[in-house]
Formats: structure tokens, sequence, C-alpha cells
């Protein structure tokens, strides 16, 4: 079992005092990037331990029981998880495993206290999945307990959230968080705390000098920085270069509307100069189409062109006609 990070003990602490929760179904909401699993993961082995114990206003595992072991050991005979099958893009709970599920409820528990279900991701089920899922949740046997989860709350059936306790992680103590990304040895670290929203678990996939060029191509949009940003990445790089660009835009709106930026305080200087240029409808215009394309992601064989033709367009925005 995964150990939780530091700047996890203050949220696991009301967590683990769920150990009765009222309901047989809890549905917890969580922020991606905070390391949510391993919680759920320990709040889970929490749930099947035979004699939790008690410290700083939270319950911890034995860790030695018959349950722990088997637990600790991914041997637990009344623990399901449910597996998210990740096809290109695309993510999804299958039926099939739905009913292996209901099957695994059917019978009652091998060691005594519950049978755990956990499903992750449970806004990806489909509506078959769905269905079969509220069945159960309708009238679940006694002795089971159903942890589902979501990082997009919004996403969730309202029907499965209805028969759910619905839980929100309440968020992360910043300073322990920051201290992780600090000591994980990243260039600017603060930088990219700010930009991944004080989530510590990002996997930052731009080299510092893939970095230096991007940012250089906002900061003076000559059409040679332009060129020479688009020409330092790849195809992978699509997702990450999109959100960076809606990042931007949308912080140079806020400037623009004396609200406070989110990502790229570091610039705060820069920024200024540039809003000075330009008008903040163009930006929204912009911002509009960069998002558009951020829910399909730029295209891999056409990344380059059509990063440049972002750039060009965001260029445009200073041009005085
Ligand atoms: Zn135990």
């Amino acid at each position: 079992m995964t150990p939780l990070y530091k700047w996890q003990y203050k949220e696991y602490a009301p967590l683990s005092n769920l150990l009765n929760c009222p309901s047989q179904a809890l549905l917890i909401s969580a922020r991606p990037g905070m390391g949510h699993d391993i919680l759920i993961q320990n709040y889970v082995a929490l749930l099947m331990c035979d004699r939790p114990n008690a410290k700083d206003n939270s319950f911890y595992t034995c860790n030695e029981c018959p349950s722990c072991v088997l637990f600790i050991g991914s041997n637990h005979p009344d623990f399901y998880q449910l597996t998210v099958n990740i096809d290109g893009d695309k993510k999804n709970v299958s039926i099939e495993d739905i009913r292996y599920m209901l099957e695994f409820v059917a019978t009652t528990t091998h060691l005594g206290r519950y049978k755990v279900v956990l499903i992750p991701d449970v806004d990806l089920l489909s509506i078959n999945s769905a269905n079969a899922l509220l069945k159960i949740l309708e009238e679940p046997p006694s002795y089971v307990r159903f942890i589902l989860q979501t990082t997009n709350i919004s996403g969730v059936l309202a029907t499965i959230k209805s028969r759910c306790y619905i839980y929100r992680l309440p968020g992360v103590n910043t300073q322990d968080a920051f201290t992780y990304v600090k000591e994980s040895g990243i260039y600017n670290p603060g930088f990219w705390f700010a930009y991944y929203e004080n989530a510590p678990l990002f996997d930052l996939e731009v080299t510092k000098e893939q970095f230096d060029v991007l940012i250089k191509a906002f900061l003076q949009p000559s059409i040679e920085n332009i060129f020479i940003a688009s020409g330092k990445f790849e195809a992978k790089n699509a997702g990450f270069l999109i959100g960076f660009f809606s990042k931007w835009l949308n912080d140079l709106a806020s400037y623009l509307q004396g609200a406070p930026m989110r990502y790229f305080m570091e610039y705060n200087a820069e920024i200024e100069k540039l809003a000075k240029r330009i008008d903040l409808q163009k930006v929204f215009y912009l911002f509009d189409k960069v998002n558009f394309l951020q829910d399909w992601t730029l295209h891999p064989l056409n990344y380059k062109l059509q990063l440049e033709n972002l750039l060009l367009q965001y260029q445009s925005l200073f041009i005085k006609r």
C-alpha cells in the first residue's frame, strides 16, 4: 500500500472519520494531480482493517490484522476494483467489468466486516454500465460498501449522485505540496506549481530549452520566434501546447479586465507591457478559438501547422490597423 504524501494528512483526517459513512455508497470528488488515488486506497484499507488505531483526530490501519495483510499484498478477497480501460484518448469502464462486480457482491464476506467495491472515474461509465450500477446502488446487500471516485463531478449522472453520500476532498496543504515540487528538482518549480494550480503531482513534459523558446514566442511574437518555437515540439506535446496557449490568453484577458492572473504571475511585468498594445475583444476571440481546439486537442498530424497558425493569429493581436 502506498503511504500518504506529506501534504495529504490534513485531507486524510476527515476522510478517515467517515468510517461510519451515513450511506453505503460514498462518492469522492477530487481535483486531478493531488494523489487522491492514494488517499482513497488508504481509506479502503481502513474500511477493511479489523483493528484501526486512532491518532491525532485520524484513524489508521493496524497493518497487522489478517485483513490488512491481505490488502497490503493486493490479495484481499473482499475487495473489488473496477478497471478503467484506455482506448486511444477515450477511457471507459466495460459492462463486463460491472457484471463481474455484481457477481462479487452477490456472496457474503470472507473475513467479516465489509465487501468493498471501488469504482474509479465513475463519470466515465457508459449508460448501460451506469444503469446496472444504479440497480445495485438502490438496494445494496448490507455488507457491501461502494466507493465511487471522480475528478469530474459534473460528469456523473444525477441518478448516481442521488444515491451516494458525496464527499469533496478539501484541497491540499499548499506549503507541503510546494516543498514536494521543489524537492523533485524540476526547473522553475514556483512557476510550474502555479501553472498546475497547486496540484503537485504533474508530469512535466517540456524541457527548459523548450519552455524558454515557447515563452519567448509569447513575450516577443516575431515570425522568427514563432517558427523557432514550433520547431522544438513534437506531436505528443500537442495537448500541452494548446493548454499553455489557453492559460496564457486567460491571464492576458484577466489582466486587461483588472482581475488577478492565475498562472503567469511571474511574467506580470511583461504581460503589463503586452496588454497595453492589444484589444480585449480580440483576445476573447482567439481564446474561444483555442478553447474550441482544446476539446479536440491539436491534430497530431498537422499540430505544427496549427500551432504556427495560432501563434501568428496571436501575433496579429499586436498589429495596429
Ligand atoms: Zn488491520
